[in-house]
């Protein structure tokens, strides 16, 4: 089978390798979409580490063509998608309802085979069925959208708060959407581009401030009265919008780290703004349990995704969408590939 393989740090090479075969609590999926994520650009760049060689990809959805003797709930034929982070169980971090932290984690695409390939092998205990009127195209965003869900969960929005979202790529688009589902009465977009600025307002941001060449902790005080915001997600992955994040909610205010900055980079912060602002500071790591409500918000359309998916590849071009991730060319979201 075709697959797309990480042999080294920028070095990912498309080729014929053996098809997996599934072992008795495994199923083989033929995949149909996977997506192009900021986190395989990072993996290919070396900014975090995966398990060299390992085929990338874990965002994606396709059809059960195989199953374990063991797998009890699907069957050949069956739709899915697929929660590329699949915990132990058996540790103790599993054991305390933080499957998240799981010290055996094996993640697709990244750890282990993932989705650029046109066959993948996957514990049934990571596949989920998709509902019917759930596309394939959206199902592959069902990762993403579970990732979102997890910082708005760790946030905590009360009705009527207020929220600002650093970073209008895929993610900080999810996150308006998700924002306002929970209730956010000011949403507000900040980003660089000015089609991401008008995406937000169409998905529900309610103010758009353009961050190049704005001062936007002052608009944003502006907006506020003076205040701040209840909540800032940093959704770039970088230490300049991290500091910035920090700077923007009022006292007693949270923050959500949910950007992937580059292992090792740092940021600074004024201590005092922590003790004097009561501050909580908070990262949001993976998908832990929210999975099921991605596939639900995604199959009823409260997510509208369509908007967001801008290339389809197929999976002997893949490196041209890592060169558009790379590039960010104007209107460029995400792209799906094809195997
Ligand atoms: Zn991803
Ligand atoms: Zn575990």
């Amino acid at each position: 089978m075709r697959a797309a393989v990480l042999e080294a740090v920028k070095n990912l090479v498309i080729k014929d390798v053996p098809q997996p075969e599934p072992k008795d609590d495994e199923v083989l999926i033929k995949v149909k979409a996977c997506g192009l994520c900021g986190t395989d650009s990072k993996l290919y760049n070396g900014d975090y580490s995966a398990n060299i060689p390992v085929i990338l990809g874990h965002e994606f959805s396709g059809e059960v063509v195989e199953v374990g003797k063991d797998v009890r709930n699907l069957k050949k034929g069956d739709r899915v998608v697929v929660d590329p982070n699949e915990s132990c169980g058996a540790c103790n971090f599993c054991r305390s309802a933080q499957s998240t932290f799981c010290q055996n984690l094996s993640a697709y695409g990244v750890l282990r085979d993932g989705g650029f390939a046109e066959f993948v092998v996957v514990g049934e205990k990571g596949t989920y069925k998709m509902p019917a009127g759930l596309s394939f195209d959206a199902a592959a965003f069902s990762e993403a959208v579970s990732c979102a869900i997890h910082a708005i969960d760790r946030a905590e929005i009360k009705v009527g708060q207020s929220v600002a979202v650093i970073g209008g790529g895929t993610q900080g688009q999810m996150l308006v959407q998700l924002a306002k589902i929970a209730g956010a009465a000011e949403i507000i977009m900040i980003t660089r581009s000015q089609e991401k600025l008008d995406l937000a307002r169409n998905f529900g941001a309610t103010q758009s401030i353009c961050a190049s060449g704005t001062d936007v902790t002052k608009k944003v005080l502006e907006i506020t009265e003076n205040q701040g915001v209840d909540l800032s997600i940093e959704a770039v992955g970088s230490s300049e919008t991290v500091e910035q994040a920090i700077g923007l909610v009022k006292r007693g205010g949270r923050v959500i780290v949910f950007g992937f900055t580059p292992e090792g980079q740092k940021a600074s912060f004024l201590p005092f703004e922590v003790l004097f602002k009561e501050l909580t500071i908070m990262g949001s790591w993976v998908n832990p349990y929210t999975f099921p409500r991605a596939i639900l918000l995604l199959a009823g359309k409260k997510i509208d995704v369509e908007p967001l998916l801008s290339e389809r590849i197929d999976l002997d071009n893949i490196m041209d969408g890592f060169k558009l991730m790379m590039d960010k060319p104007k209107g460029f979201m995400k792209a799906l590939v094809y195997p």
